[in-house]
């Protein structure tokens, strides 16, 4: 673990801790806290552990349906998140192939992308634009130089206006529902950052040469979803005595200075009040800010204010044949789609759906205040099933049946200003003696699951240790995280 002590952590009477979110970067915390022996809550707003990386689990009459919130692979560099992970799944963990496409005008191209399929699917004409554009870039960052501030920015410099356009600009602005013009830069550095053209020709023209061993398209999976992680971790910790309280939330943090006294927390029950010896939170930061009881400064409600999140509709399908596509899952970047992405989780496991039948999980990208957060199912089916007819994918009378669910706090949403107001937010945070902010929406970084536990663990390290380690920059090495480093497996 990249563990570097930034300072001491004042100490309470009172010994327990308090987790508040468990998502995977609280309940790594609540695993790490446990195996030392120390007592842990786990206050968790919704019904089901897991956060975004939990696994749902639908009845039918044919069998027993489960989905994760979209795909969930996961790969990491860090072998102690493998063993971590190991420790929860034993055999229930296994390694998937990864075929993932994306579909522009009907075409579907291999993602990451492949500039021999591209090539022999785009013409010769796009061919030699996307050359020209990548040339003429190659050239004026040479001759002229000019400071990269926007994910737009940076795509056409990297790739060339021609590519950016092809298979990036339109898919980034259908996630984050602004201009690349007003995306930062950062999203791309901390997504795309490694991706080279130079990379993907060498690797088109010598294939069996290019890259490290490691660099390899497959990911780790759990048998019965990417929840059972988390609902492993859950069994383990209640069966030592820890509680974790369901449909629950703080609405009071009470702080003297910078240290937090006290946690009132609403619960089915009731309310309960806590005096924890620490609190570890992956609370969507601008929430989070709005409990403290003295309230943090003005200048700190301000910035906190205008940290946006993105948020997600989801259309589970259940569907009556053997498999929809080869993929595990495609992106749809065009914009009279209204979709971004569908999964098919038999894909990742066969456990995940009754035998013979399969299912869809559709992904649609909104603000809370656009219209198709408040959709219906059959909406949302009018809006998708068409399009999946369009291309071949299923008809209507294959579909069994339909749901719907929707997520706020999914994406936080990294436009031109956010990093002077976050480092407003987090300098604040970081500075209460006994507080952790982690995970996603606690820290308003655009985590996968690896990086949340990895805070989480780190948080809990902090507390073992009265000694604050360095949660801010976990994750922060450029890399490249569309095809990630997949740990060989241990002879
Ligand atoms: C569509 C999609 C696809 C993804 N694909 C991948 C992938 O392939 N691989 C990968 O590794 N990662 C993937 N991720 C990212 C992964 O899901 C997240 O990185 C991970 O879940 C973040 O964990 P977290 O604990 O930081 O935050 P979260 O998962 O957001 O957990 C936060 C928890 O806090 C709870 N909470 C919020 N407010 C309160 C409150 N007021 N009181 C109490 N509890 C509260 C929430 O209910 C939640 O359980 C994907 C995410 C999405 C949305």
């Amino acid at each position: 673990m990249p563990a570097k002590p930034l300072h001491s952590v004042v100490m309470t009477d009172d010994p327990s801790i308090l987790i508040l979110g468990a998502g995977p970067a609280g309940m790594a915390a609540a695993m790490e806290l446990t195996r030392a022996g120390k007592k842990v809550t786990v206050v968790e707003k919704s019904t089901q552990v897991g956060g975004l990386a939990k696994t749902f689990s639908f009845q039918e009459p044919e069998g027993t349906y489960r989905t994760d919130i979209g795909p969930h692979r996961f790969f990491s560099k860090n072998q102690y998140l493998y063993d971590f992970i190991e420790d929860l799944l034993h055999e229930e963990w296994k390694q998937v192939p990864r075929l993932t496409r994306f579909c522009i005008n009907g075409q579907f191209y291999l993602y990451p992308i492949r500039i021999r399929d591209v090539l022999r699917k785009i013409g010769i004409v796009r061919a030699c634009a996307m050359m020209r554009d990548y040339a003429w870039e190659r050239v004026r960052s040479w001759v002229a130089p000019h400071p990269l501030r926007s994910f737009e920015d940076y795509a056409v410099a990297t790739f060339g206006r021609t590519l950016a356009e092809f298979n990036m600009l339109e898919y980034t602005e259908k996630i984050w529902g602004i201009p690349c013009a007003d995306i930062s830069i950062d999203w791309a550095t901390q997504r795309i950052g490694g991706l080279s053209v130079v990379a993907a020709i060498r690797k088109a023209l010598f294939p069996k040469r290019s890259g490290p061993k490691t660099l390899v398209d497959t990911f780790y999976y759990p048998a019965m979803g990417s929840g059972t992680i988390y609902e492993a971790i859950r069994n383990r910790i209640e069966a030592e005595g820890q509680e974790i309280l369901l449909s629950s939330e703080p609405t009071v943090i009470r702080r003297s200075g910078n240290n937090v006294t006290g946690v009132e927390v609403t619960t089915p029950q009731g309310t309960r009040t806590f005096t924890p010896q620490a609190v570890v939170s992956s609370v969507p930061v601008p929430v989070l800010l709005g409990l403290f009881d003295p309230p943090p400064p003005p200048e700190v409600l301000e910035a906190a204010s205008h940290l946006r999140f993105r948020s997600q509709v989801y259309l589970f399908l259940t569907v009556d044949k053997e498999q929809v596509m080869p993929d595990n899952w495609i992106y749809f970047p065009d914009k009279d789609i209204p979709f971004g992405r569908i999964t098919e989780m038999k894909n990742f496991s066969t456990e995940m759906c009754p035998p013979g039948k399969t299912s869809l999980f559709i992904e649609f990208f909104c603000f809370e205040d656009e219209p198709l957060w408040s959709m219906s199912a059959e909406e949302l089916s009018a809006q998708a099933i068409p399009v999946l007819e369009r291309f071949g994918l299923l008809t209507q009378s294959e579909i069994l049946s339909t749901r719907h669910f929707r997520l706020s706090h999914v994406y936080p949403l990294y436009d031109l200003d956010y990093l002077p107001r976050l480092h407003t937010v987090m300098q604040w945070l970081d500075g209460m003696g006994n507080f952790y902010a982690i995970g996603r929406p606690g820290r308003f970084r655009y985590t996968n699951q690896d990086h949340s536990l990895e805070m989480g663990i780190l948080a809990a390290q902090s507390i073992l240790t009265a000694k604050r380690l360095d949660i801010e920059n976990v994750g922060k090495e450029k890399e490249y995280f569309e095809r990630g480093y997949v740990r060989m497996k241990k002879e």
